[in-house]
């Protein structure tokens, strides 16, 4: 069977894979340029796995209180080679992104310390953890306090603000490297480290601390490598490359990172104790593929930029932007094209491909949103998936693809949707 067939029986029409086609042929520069920033990448998780000597017997399952448990710790130590930080915490015990920030937040900062966002609003539920939206043990109920500088209207930095911002008992600088659901740009590692050294020029001692979901492996550096004290992240994001089932990393300074684990175990405790619980495998080998299926993902917004752009539909970013992340929002106009987009990505899914989302009350949020996800993994956003909120401008947020042959077919298929629908005419 020739593959055209195969995709007709997926639902594909000719029309639109031909577009598809064409959108693909234009991007082979682009794709080259990723496709070498993943050979770095492999490159420098294969060293560091070489250099930490890792061997058969660090996949062994430890359980109880897990000590000596030294799969777990060389595990810390690749990551640690591969942001180039003194120490790391990678542990499964650390239940989602949200997770790992808080700890980081918690552990870092002290009651009458104050923490800085200099990038504007925190990501969602990072506003709980704050106490920007009250909550039950939010950091403000422990007499922490927050401030931020907004980014100036064309989304660059305020220096003027985060300088005023700065004072005497500001302890911690968060910035988020993705936009999350926002509509500002994502930043690029270098944008970063200006923000740092400008944020250490004016206090030297303060700490800063990178919010690094969706970065990871997009370029050949981190924000470690450009002065932040701490990046923090998921592991069903990019670095658990897919295969990591639960989980969320810390890497950073020994002093940051230490008090990071004394608080996600206990005082006295720390790092020491963690059973792995036989999920080391899933860990060190998502890791290993997490460059090259960022790559795929990254690929993947490439493509659907081009192709939604190219029909006239607004995207951020650009289909010709740098990246920063493996994020693409796509101004979709309506509820019903986000509802078709969205059952189009459903519909390309290994998993759950015969459900159809629906937009649907979600707690935390005003309005209904949709969904679609097709994982492996429940809730991951490495693999292929798409959401947003059913307001204006009808924005989905659209990310993931374990293969970039897989995103491919997802994108075409939200357009498939569409057009189905009656919504594009191509
Ligand atoms: C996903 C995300 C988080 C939170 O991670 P969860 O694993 O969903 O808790 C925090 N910040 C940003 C920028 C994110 O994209």
């Amino acid at each position: 069977m020739d593959l055209f067939s195969i995709y007709g029986q997926l639902g594909l029409s000719e029309a639109v894979w031909a577009l598809g086609q064409r959108i693909e042929d234009g991007l082979r520069d682009r794709f080259r340029e990723i496709d070498a920033v993943a050979e770095y990448n492999q490159a420098k998780v294969l060293a560091a796995m070489q250099a930490c000597r890792i061997g058969a017997n660090h996949f062994a399952a430890t359980t109880g209180y897990g000590y000596n448990d030294d799969g777990r710790e060389r595990l810390e130590q690749v990551y640690a080679q591969v942001f180039h930080t003194e120490a790391a915490l990678v542990r499964p015990q650390i239940t989602c992104g949200t997770h790992a920030l808080t700890v980081a937040l918690s552990a870092n900062l002290r009651p009458g310390d104050e923490l800085l966002s200099p990038v504007g609003l925190p990501y969602d539920t990072l506003q709980e953890v704050i106490g920007i939206r009250p909550s039950p043990c939010s950091l403000a109920e422990y007499g922490v306090t927050y401030r931020q500088a907004d980014l100036k209207a064309d989304g660059s930095f305020d220096y003027d603000a985060i300088r005023a911002a700065i004072h005497e008992r500001t302890r911690l600088i968060t910035i988020q490297r993705s936009k999350g659901y926002a509509t500002r740009p994502s930043f690029t590692v270098a944008q970063i480290g200006e923000l740092i050294a400008f944020c250490k020029s004016v206090k030297p001692d303060v700490i800063c601390m990178v919010d690094n979901c969706y970065g990871e492996f997009v370029e050949p550096i981190e924000p470690t490598d450009v002065g932040a004290d701490m990046a923090v992240g998921s592991l069903i994001k990019n670095p658990g490359g897919g295969l990591a089932p639960i989980g969320g990393y810390i890497c950073g300074t020994k002093a940051c990172v230490d008090r990071c684990a004394y608080r996600l175990s206990a005082p006295g405790l720390g790092q020491e104790v963690g059973a792995n619980l036989g999920i080391l495998p899933a860990f060190y080998q998502g890791f290993f593929l997490a460059p090259t299926v960022t790559a795929g993902a990254l690929k993947g917004a490439i493509f659907a930029a081009h192709l939604y752009e190219g029909l006239g539909y607004r995207c951020i970013p650009s289909a010709g932007a740098v990246r920063a992340d493996i994020i693409q929002a796509v101004e979709l106009g309506s509820e019903a094209a986000m509802v078709a987009f969205c059952k189009g990505i459903q519909a390309a899914a290994p998993v759950d491909s015969f459900a159809a989302p629906e937009p649907w009350a979600m707690p935390g949020y005003d309005d209904p949103v949709i969904m679609a996800a097709g994982a492996f993994v429940q809730g991951s956003s490495i693999e292929l998936s798409a959401d947003g909120p059913i307001r204006p401008p009808y924005a989905v947020y659209f990310q993931g693809g374990l293969t970039w042959q897989h995103a491919k077919l997802g994108i075409l298929m939200s357009l498939q949707k569409m057009t189905d629908a009656g919504l594009v005419a191509l």
